[in-house]
């Protein structure tokens, strides 16, 4: 049952003039009793099938136009170049079906419920999310995202960092509790995992640079475009570093991203009309650091109503990064808005050496991290400071006392990446089977 023709490669010229067997899925079809035009699909692209009565002989021709929208086909013929600017066809000598679909039930994804979507945002197409992942819009994201999963590798990979592993449930908070997820575990509490970060600090000290991209979960109430309760994590850690390192990696890995979807993605970019030049500009361009204090003037400035001390939220990063033309970091944030883990600046303990990137165009975070606090002593008078359950954190303040060096890292939000750099509205657009408090199906 092996697959040897690809339309991708027909449409590309590879195979003018000569013999195909094309295997895919009715995307559209039309026509007349002696001639029918059955555009297919797969994962590589569409074509444009012609089926004539005489050429293919009654039986073959009847079956074929009898087949629906998404029915799985095969088809054979010859691959011909048209009039049309790239255009190429399939004269079909023969074809079957395979999987045919039954006209009681025909494919519930119609050309009306797609121009009514807005990005595959309507209810009913959330509903039929495991049908929807087959349309154009939906396979193209998911073409992105792979890319993006392997140039997220690949940036660590390629500089010796080592991938591992952390649990996924575990006995306390990295973010803080109100978006933690109990899970019942055999008499007692568990959580799920918020990050990686802390268990990836306590094997720092074995590998010195390591990374993962895992799936993250927090209980977030409010559903906004920006936020998943499960979602793609891509974390790193490293020993000997400030935060300044640390964001020369972050920095970094994005440029790279962006680079990698040029290389390998552009048509796809192009398809969800991304400007090729701009995605260049993130690539290429180095991405300005503000610290938090000048930030908050810029807010003032602009009239918005916020406070020195508070953590920025969404709506107030949708205001600054209006204006920005490339992701700029925020540095430097009050220690009183952000969580234990996060180390004190020794210059001024007022302040966090910490940092957040934030894309343009109105996107927001996109990274969080920072230095650790790092000396046992400083951690125990954090955890304090927070009123966090001490026994939760043993293992972490093992970490320090013995042999406790400067370190850091930053977690990456994957969707938020790949929703930013497709220009999607909604972050639901940039995973398969988005989760969220109202939504587990399908
Ligand atoms: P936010 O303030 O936007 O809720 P956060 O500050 O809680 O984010 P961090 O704890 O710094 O986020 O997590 C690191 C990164 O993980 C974020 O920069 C973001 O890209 C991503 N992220 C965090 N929470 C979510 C979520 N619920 N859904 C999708 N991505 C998320
Ligand atoms: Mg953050």
């Amino acid at each position: 049952m092996t697959k040897e023709y690809w339309i991708g490669d027909v449409n590309s010229g590879s195979h003018d003039n000569s013999e195909v067997e094309l295997k895919g899925w009715v995307y559209r079809a039309r026509g007349s009793n002696k001639i029918w035009f059955m555009v297919l699909r797969d994962s590589t692209g569409t074509v444009q099938c012609v089926i004539k009565r005489d050429a293919v002989g009654e039986e073959n021709f009847e079956s074929l136009r009898n087949a629906l929208i998404e029915s799985s086909v095969i088809i054979r013929g010859i691959a011909s170049p048209t009039d049309r600017e790239h255009g190429h066809e399939i004269q079909v000598t023969s074809g079957e079906v395979v999987g045919p679909v039954n006209p009681d039930r025909p494919f519930p994804i119609t050309e009306s419920a797609m121009a009514e979507s807005d990005g595959g945002e309507t209810e009913f197409l959330l509903d039929h999310r495991h049908l929807y992942l087959r349309t154009g819009r939906m396979t193209t994201m998911l073409k992105l995202r792979s890319t993006v999963f392997g140039a997220i590798h690949s940036y660590f990979r390629d500089r010796d960092f080592i991938e591992y592993q952390a649990p996924n449930f575990v006995a306390g908070a990295v973010e803080g509790g109100s978006t933690l997820f109990e899970v019942p575990y055999f008499g007692r509490k568990a959580y799920l995992t918020q990050s990686w970060q802390l268990y990836a600090e306590a094997a720092m000290p074995a590998l010195e640079r390591l990374y993962t991209m895992a799936p993250s979960f927090r209980a977030e109430k409010s559903r906004t475009r920006r936020h998943l309760t499960e979602f793609w994590h891509a974390e790193m850690e490293i020993a000997w570093a400030s935060n300044s390192e640390v964001m020369e990696h972050g920095e970094g890995v994005v440029r790279h991203i962006a680079r990698t979807l040029l290389d390998e993605r552009s048509d796809e970019l192009t398809s969800l009309e991304r400007d090729l030049d701009l995605i260049a500009s993130y690539a290429d361009s180095e991405y300005p650091r503000m610290r938090y204090d000048e930030a908050i003037e810029i807010l003032q400035g602009k009239g918005v109503e916020v406070e020195w001390g508070q953590d920025l939220d969404y709506s107030k990063e949708k205001i600054l990064t209006a204006d920005f033309e490339v992701p700029h970091f925020l540095t430097h944030y009050p220690r009183v808005a952000k969580p234990f883990y996060h180390r004190p600046d020794p210059d001024d303990s007022k302040y966090v050496l910490c940092h957040d990137l934030l894309a343009p165009e109105g996107y927001g975070e996109i990274i969080g991290g920072g230095e650790r606090t790092w000396s046992e002593a400083e951690i125990l008078e954090r955890i304090k400071e927070e009123n966090a359950p001490m026994e939760a954190y043993e293992f972490y303040v093992d970490v320090r006392r013995y042999g406790g060096v400067p370190h850091g890292g930053f977690g990456l939000g994957v969707d938020r990446v790949c929703t930013w750099l497709a220009g999607a509205e909604h972050i639901r657009e940039a995973i398969p089977f988005p989760r969220d408090s109202r939504r587990v199906t399908p």
